[in-house]
Order: C-alpha cells, then structure tokens, then sequence
C-alpha cells in the first residue's frame, strides 16, 4: 500500500505556508529602475538575487522594507522560496499591517 505518493499531501499545504499567495506579490511595488535616482545609500545598484546590476528601464520589485531586486527574480523567490526578504529577512507579508499605513 506505501508508496512513494506521500507528495500530494503537499497540495494541503497549512495556512503557515512559506510561501507568499500571488496576489498579494502582484500587490507590492514595481518601478522602471532608472540610474538617475540611484544616488542614495544604495553601495550596489544590483539584484541580490541574480547580482546583476539593474539596467535603465527593467522593472524592479520594492518591498516593503524598500529593497530592491529584479521583478521577476523576486516574484519567483517569493512565489516559490520563501516568503522574507533575501536582504534583511523580514516577513513580506506582515509588513504591510504593521507599519500604519494611513
Ligand atoms: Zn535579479
Ligand atoms: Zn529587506
């Protein structure tokens, strides 16, 4: 009777996923980076991700503890990684209620 299909116990997966729902990383922000603005703190104006400096023009992903990383880098690391920031670790999803936000 076992057998190797234990797998599809993942398709429940608990509310406690580590995973980030689409919507909500549909929801975060995205920019045209452009190398005009990069004149703040930023050391390295590249993805943490891929470590490939932003050119003029790709869409960058701002969450919200403002870091930066390409859209599609970061979409797939939240979507199928985990749900912080690569940088500082910090709960994407969470973010969002408990800074106020008017
Ligand atoms: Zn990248
Ligand atoms: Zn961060």
């Amino acid at each position: 009777m076992d057998d190797i299909n234990g797998q599809s116990l993942s398709l429940l997966s608990p509310p406690s996923s580590v995973h980030v729902p689409y919507q909500v990383v549909d929801a975060l922000s995205v920019k045209p980076y452009s190398k005009m603005q990069n004149h703040f703190n930023q050391e390295d104006p590249q993805c943490c991700i891929c470590l490939v400096e932003y050119e003029d023009g790709d869409e960058v992903r701002v969450l919200p503890c403002h870091h930066e990383f390409h859209k599609t880098c970061i979409d797939e690391w939240l979507k199928n990684v985990h749900r912080i920031c690569p940088v500082c670790r910090d709960d994407v999803c969470k973010s969002g209620s408990s800074h106020a936000k008017r």
